[in-house]
């Protein structure tokens, strides 16, 4: 089953400058719709992809989205909707960046 891909589309990958395996952001696709390369949320390096190596990352489970949290990067949680998430960055007061199962969404934290 083909499934169209989209810059900003999450795909895991081992990122060889953080030593492990977790999701990449889709930072091109080619014409044929393709990845060709993707870009690690957490060290910022751009890499190709390499593709197959997708498999689900369930190892730990964060606690219930709470926007009245404060969250810092690389904890995880569980949001409603979008499922399990990783905070890849704090943006700015109140917002993060938050890599979910299939694509990065932007929340609010620390909203009390
Ligand atoms: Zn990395």
């Amino acid at each position: 089953m083909e499934h169209k891909v989209a810059i900003g589309d999450r795909v895991d990958q081992v990122c060889v400058t953080c030593g492990e395996e977790r999701g990449h952001i889709v930072a091109s696709v080619s014409k044929a719709g393709k990845i060709t390369r993707v870009s690690c949320p957490i060290c910022n390096s751009r890499v190709p992809y390499k593709g197959g190596a997708t498999r689900p990352t369930a190892t730990k489970t964060g606690a219930p989205y709470d926007r009245t949290r404060t969250y810092r990067r690389g904890q995880t949680m569980l949001h409603p909707n979008f499922g399990e998430g990783e905070v890849t960055a704090v943006i700015e007061s109140g917002k993060i960046d938050v890599l979910f199962a299939d694509r990065m969404r932007r929340l609010v934290h620390a909203n009390a």
